[in-house]
């Protein structure tokens, strides 16, 4: 009876790789059935977990050393409401394509590709460990209509559940800004000013938050979360995100 299930089990495997194979999500080559990764060997190598020097306050990584990259330097007069940023994995066109495929194409699972990343890149920094809230930086409700999901909330809950630490998804999106993507540093930073509100400042007073996000780039939207969070009483405001551009 067994062996007749293990036959059955593998009949079925066979007939929905014969009908849906599956592709690898950066190259789009064939995966061995069976592989349940989501990138074929080859992708799979090219995928680089932040290692190394990085700047100190944004997590950035810094290819000659030195305490902090050129843009916290410059602004080191000034200090950060987001204190301490890490990262997972290095933005190559292989992570970018997990993202993509996440975010623009709703493959959800991928989240809990990520979930490990974040992870790791928790536990190396003890920094996170004093950590009473991890919130989600949020989208705005129309693109949360269309997507039907905030990839950092899925991201939050997945890290959550590893780290132990509850999820409050409690800043809200309400300037509809232009997407980062195109625009350079200064440009961006302007293009998040006053974006964010908190909806329970309650939850946040005296607490210590970690913001969630798939990707960080000059980490201006962090920063833009972390002010709003910090008037609204958070005592500490710190950062990890999935790729780090
Ligand atoms: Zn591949
Ligand atoms: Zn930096």
């Amino acid at each position: 009876m067994d062996k007749f299930k293990v036959l059955l089990a593998g009949a079925k495997d066979r007939l929905l790789h014969l009908l849906f194979p599956r592709t690898c999500f950066h190259c789009r080559v064939d995966m061995a059935r069976g592989d349940k990764n989501l990138l074929c060997p080859a992708c799979l190598k090219e995928l680089k977990f932040i290692t190394g020097l990085v700047c100190r306050r944004c997590g950035l990584p810094l290819k000659d050393g030195g305490a902090l990259c050129f843009a916290c330097r410059k602004r080191r007069s000034k200090r950060f409401k987001c204190s301490f940023i890490r990262s997972g994995l290095e933005f190559t066109p292989v992570s970018r394509s997990l993202v993509h495929a996440f975010k623009y194409e709703k493959y959800i699972h991928i989240a809990s590709f990520f979930a490990p990343l974040l992870y790791k890149t928790w536990q190396n920094n003890p920094e996170f460990f004093e950590a009473d809230l991890l919130v989600p930086v949020p989208i705005h409700k129309s693109r949360l209509r269309s997507r039907g999901f905030n990839q950092a909330l899925l991201l939050a809950r997945g890290l959550s559940g590893l780290c132990g630490v509850p999820v409050a998804d409690v800043l809200a999106r309400c300037a509809k800004t232009k997407s980062q993507t195109a625009l350079g540093r200064q440009a961006r930073a302007a293009n998040v000013k006053g974006a964010f509100v908190c909806l329970d400042k309650a939850a946040v007073k005296g607490r210590a938050v970690v913001l969630i996000d798939d990707v960080c780039t000059t980490s201006a939207t962090m920063e833009e979360c972390a002010i709003v969070l910090k008037s609204a009483g958070a005592r500490e405001v710190l950062g990890i995100s999935a790729l780090r551009e």
